[in-house]
């Protein structure tokens, strides 16, 4: 339906190493009906939802020695969605989870980060990944790719019992000693797997969630509307650059996924068009996957062109157009209730203005894991995980409805309209590093103590 052209096909001369055989691409449900041990076997770790979080979750376990097994409600595993980026912290834990062959020809390093007003000039321009310090790249990649890359390594690693497709969590029931989860099947089967934890890693509609908080009142619009897609263009400044062009309330964000192709110099490119509105207006359900024609917003957008980018050219070149409210959710006081606790989107999701939403999913299951190694599977290694971050992400997901670092455009808008020659006449440099800085402790990313912490995860050998 929504499945994007992958942009950019694995090298032949770099195979992947996890490479699935044919039979692990079959619907996991069709082998559960051969084998309903399956469901009767109690499984040490459950994970509602194989996503980014749920995947690198299974990873984790299997890598701590922890029996896991992955519940998704999706009838298969596919390369849904577009463009992100992985932060320093987050590639640092794919990387000691012995992914880094796997993530070099699917990730784009991203070398540079600027900020242009909406008359073209720069605000600010810093560089990113390894070009900044950091002892791991950043990397934009197409989520599908990263997506069937996890899973690939998950059966490759797992086998292909790991995840079992076709299977919605609908809920839970606190045991003695764990939980029993309930489960509804594509085979029109409703069930009860028992299990010492429970993760719920379902993402922005989370039901794990939905029973942990009954009255949470669901995703929470801000009023800003995102429009999202893919176009072969030229490259946009250097080629490796995340580029968010704009003012506080209208803004056009790309990035590469790809290396230019020798032959065209074209480049896939993802971009981001932003709209805010009203917040009183409400809009359609947050939904990754709604369509819309180009026609609905690019009128906005017409006299976006700046030579070195030119916005509807990008645009219309686009075969699929997105369209995605911001949603985010208030944070919570809790992320653990009895034997069950809640990763990723379903435990924090938050406005994308600081590319930490997979970022943050991969490192909490990292976290998660190295509690895992201390306390066993146990709430006690619940508690701790909820404790080492629930603090943080909490006050991350509030200062990203302030934008982030995005946040500087509107400190423009507010001193000088927009209108600037030189942006040292406007901002002054060292309040614009201030509040980058800021955000990059705030996201765990800060430089130094990222590149000296220990792994998250020791390793065994
Ligand atoms: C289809 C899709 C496309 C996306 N596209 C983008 C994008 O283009 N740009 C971007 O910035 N972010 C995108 N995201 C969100 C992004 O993946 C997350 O913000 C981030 O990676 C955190 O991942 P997560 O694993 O916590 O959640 P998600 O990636 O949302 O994964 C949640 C998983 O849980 C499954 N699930 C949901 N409910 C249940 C249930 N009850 N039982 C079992 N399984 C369940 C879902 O099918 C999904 O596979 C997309 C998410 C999805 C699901």
């Amino acid at each position: 339906m929504n499945e994007w052209p992958r942009p950019r096909p694995p090298p032949r001369s770099a195979p992947s190493r996890t490479a699935p055989s044919a039979a692990s691409h079959a619907p996991m449900h069709t082998l559960n009906v051969r084998s309903r041990s399956l469901y009767r076997r109690r499984m040490e770790v459950l994970i509602a939802g194989g996503g980014i979080a749920g995947l690198t979750l299974a990873l984790t376990c299997h890598q701590v020695g922890v029996p896991v097994r992955v519940l998704e409600s999706a009838r298969s595993v596919r390369p849904l969605g577009l463009g992100i980026n992985l932060q320093p912290n987050a590639v640092r834990e794919l990387f000691e989870l012995g992914l880094e062959q796997e993530l070099a020809p699917i990730g784009v390093p991203t070398r540079e980060w600027a900020l242009v007003g909406r008359n073209g000039h720069d605000v600010w321009t810093e560089p990113r990944g390894l070009d900044a310090g950091y002892r791991w790249p950043q990397y934009s990649v197409h989520r599908g790719e990263l997506e069937m890359m996890l899973y690939r390594a998950v059966l490759d690693r797992l086998g292909p019992d790991a995840v079992l497709t076709g299977h919605q969590v609908t809920g839970y029931v606190h045991a003695n000693d764990g939980v029993k989860v309930e489960v509804s099947s594509t085979d029109g089967a409703a069930r009860t797997i028992d299990a010492r934890v429970l993760i719920g890693a379902d993402g922005l509609h989370s039901a794990v969630r939905a029973q942990m908080f009954p009255g949470d009142g669901g995703p929470r619009w801000g009023g800003t509307v995102l429009w999202r897609g893919i176009a072969q263009a030229p490259p946009i400044r250097s080629g490796s650059a995340f580029v968010v062009v704009g003012n506080s309330h209208q803004r056009f964000v790309s990035f590469p996924l790809s290396p230019p192709d020798p032959a065209t110099g074209l480049q896939t490119q993802n971009w981001i068009a932003e709209q805010s509105f009203d917040p009183q207006r409400g809009w359609r359900r947050g939904d990754w996957n709604t369509r819309v024609s180009i026609d609905e917003f690019i009128g906005r957008f017409e006299d976006w062109s700046f030579g070195w980018l030119d916005v509807p050219a990008l645009v219309r070149n686009s075969a699929m157009v997105f369209e995605y409210p911001m949603v985010d959710r208030d944070p919570v006081d809790h992320w653990v209730h009895g034997s069950v606790a809640l990763i990723g989107d379903a435990a924090h999701p938050m406005y994308p203005v600081g590319s930490n939403g997979a970022s943050q999913a991969i490192v909490d299951t990292r976290v998660l894991g190295a509690a895992f190694v201390e306390h066993g599977v146990s709430r006690a290694a619940l508690h701790a995980y909820e404790s080492r971050l629930l603090d943080d992400m909490s006050a991350l997901v509030l200062r990203n409805r302030g934008a982030g670092p995005f946040s500087v455009l509107g400190l423009v808008d507010e001193r000088c309209g927009g209108l600037f020659d030189d942006i040292d006449d406007v901002v002054p440099r060292a309040e614009i590093g201030q509040v980058m800085s800021d955000y990059r402790a705030a996201a765990g990313l800060a430089i130094e103590e990222l590149n000296s912490a220990p792994p998250t995860i020791a390793p065994t050998r």
